[in-house]
This record gives C-alpha cells, structure tokens and sequence, in this order.
C-alpha cells in the first residue's frame, strides 16, 4: 500500500501528540500543526530527528492548504475546563471555522477525516450510561457552553460534509482520558491529585466527590481513534473507560498508587459539573472489535514516572 500522507492538528496537546506516535508507528507520514495556545512543543521533542514527521504552528482558525493529505486527524482544541473557560473565544473559533477549514481541506482533496468530539456533548447527562443515542442535556449560555457548544457544532458540521459532500467522516466522542504528557497544570482531576499528591499538598476535591467519572488511559484511546478511522462508521461512537469511580474514589486511588498521605479538603463544585458520566461502548465493541486494556490503577501507575519527572522540574525551578 502506497504511504499514507496525515495530517494531525492540535499535534502538540496530550492526545494529539499520542495520536502522532501511534501514526508514524504504523508507517505514516505526519504533517503535525499546533498553534501552542495549550499545546507543548516538548510532547513532540523526540521526534525532531524522524524524517517522516513535520510540525507546523499554524491557528486552524485561518483558512489554509498543507498540499495534498490522505486522511485529517482533528485533535485541535482547548480540552481541560480550567483551559477552555480561560480561552473561551478561541475555543468556540476552533470549534467553528476551525472545524470547517480542515473539512475544506478533505473535501478539496478526498482526504478521510476523523473529528475528536467528546462526552460533553451530552452535558449534564440524563441518560447513564450514555449511549450515542443520546441527544443530551446541554446548558447553551453556562461557563461549559463555550466547549460544549463548539463541539456540537462540529458534529453538526462533520455530519454535513459527509452528507452534503459525501466526505469519508469519522466522529468519536472522547471521555476523560489521562496518562503522561497531560499539562501538569490544565486543572483537571488526574493531573492536580497526582501533582497534589507527589508534592505532598492537599488533594482538592470539588463538591462533596460524589460525582463519577469513567477514566480511560490514553494508549486505549489512540487505539478506539486509529480503529475508528479506518472504519467505514459515520455515526459518533463513544471511546472511553466504562469504569466508573466516584471523584473521592479516585483520589483514594491515587494516594494508594503515590504512596501519599496528603490530606482530602473540600471546595465548591464548579457550576454546571456534570454529576456522573460513563460510556455504553457497545457500539466500539461490536463496530470496531474495541475495549479498554488499562484499568484505573494500572494506568496511574503508568503515569507516575512523567508525574514524579514534572514534580523534579518545579522543585529544580525554585
Ligand atoms: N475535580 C476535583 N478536583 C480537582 C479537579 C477536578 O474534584 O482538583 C472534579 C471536577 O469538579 C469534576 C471531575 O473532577 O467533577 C473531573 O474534572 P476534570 O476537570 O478532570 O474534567 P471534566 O470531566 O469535568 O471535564
């Protein structure tokens, strides 16, 4: 089979970059593009000596043309709440014509193209587990909108090229997902309990911790993404971990894996926070012949080392 020529945009944020590893593993060529407003150059820095990769910092918020691809991977967004509440314009603009100017580029060029949508389309939910079936329960104008509604709107995008212009479109909903090179400072759950917890600082929990969530470890997700493209599916299909903890379960898990005995204090549950969330992967499992390998545990062991490594950093910058 000839080589495939991809193009990966947010090439430089948590998934992005996996996603940029797991291509170039299977023989890819890789164009990478990242305008770096969450994104971090390092997460691509073992890669500046593979001829098979390049790396572009580009705003796909700007109409442009990397020439001839093969397929679109669209992983380009603000992704942690503490980000895209932060960069709530710039979120809603990649989401839109973000969105739109990379569906131009595979219309223009036939190229497959697969959107990184998410579990917060459906809100707040009212359906548990959730199904793809689910139309959800989103608050349109709440601090979450900027990023709900952006990726809504790209669902509703991506199911229009391919139905307008026939596009090979591939739509997967992403659930928490977590493992080494999240920013170690985004503010999301995974990342401040293990840098909490490494530092000896007190583990921050919001709410009273009741509220779940369903944790994938990030190799199982590049592998439903890789699997889902080369699919004929056009229809959203959920990946993620339908392993479900609650938040104070979670940080009990994560003091046992750390070895730390940091205090749990409380703080006010942000507005909006969906109280449960769980994936139905039945139509990963029949669709795509997928699961999820890495429970909770073994994945924040996993993650440990790249903790333990950004925790060092902070200290040899004091
Ligand atoms: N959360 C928490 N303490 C933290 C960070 C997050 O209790 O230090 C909670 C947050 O309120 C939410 C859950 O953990 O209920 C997951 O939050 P995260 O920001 O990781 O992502 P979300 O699933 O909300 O998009």
């Amino acid at each position: 089979m000839a080589e495939r020529l991809v193009l990966v945009t947010g090439a430089a944020g948590f998934l992005g970059s996996h996603l940029c590893d797991a291509l170039l593993t299977q023989g890819d060529h890789v164009i990478g593009v990242d305008n770096l407003c969450t994104g971090n150059l390092e997460n691509l820095s073992h890669l500046n000596n593979e001829p098979r990769f390049s790396f572009e910092q580009a705003d796909i918020v700007q109409p442009f043309d990397p020439g001839r691809v093969d397929f679109i991977f669209n992983m380009a967004s603000p992704a942690s709440p503490v980000d895209y509440m932060r960069l709530g314009i710039e979120t809603l603009l990649v989401g839109s014509a973000g969105t739109i100017n990379t569906l131009e580029i595979a219309r223009k060029y036939g190229a497959g193209y697969l959107h990184a949508s998410t579990s917060e389309c459906y809100g707040d939910p009212l359906v548990h587990p959730q199904v793809e079936s689910y139309w959800g329960n989103v608050n349109p104008i709440g601090p979450r909108s900027v990023y709900d509604e952006a990726k809504r709107f790209s669902e509703a995008a991506v199911a229009a090229y391919h139905r307008y212009h026939g596009v090979n479109t591939h739509l997967v909903r992403i659930f928490n997902t977590y493992g080494p090179r999240l920013q170690p400072n985004d503010g999301r759950l995974i990342s401040n309990l293990m840098m909490q917890a490494l530092r000896g600082d007190p583990l921050t929990i919001y709410g009273d911790g009741s509220q779940t969530r369903s944790f994938c470890y990030c190799s199982d997700l590049i592998d439903g993404i890789v699997r889902l493209a080369a699919s004929e599916e056009h229809d959203p299909v959920n990946i993620g971990n339908p392993g479900e903890f609650t938040i104070l379960e979670c940080a009990r898990e994560v003091q046992s894996v750390v070895g730390s005995h940091s205090e749990i204090i409380f703080r006010p549950l942000p507005q909006d926070d969906p109280a449960r969330r769980q994936p139905d992967i039945t139509r990963a499992q029949t669709l795509l012949g997928w699961s999820p390998k890495v429970a909770l545990r073994d994945g924040l062991e996993r993650s440990l080392e790249y903790f333990t490594r950004c925790v060092e950093r902070e200290n040899a910058r004091v």
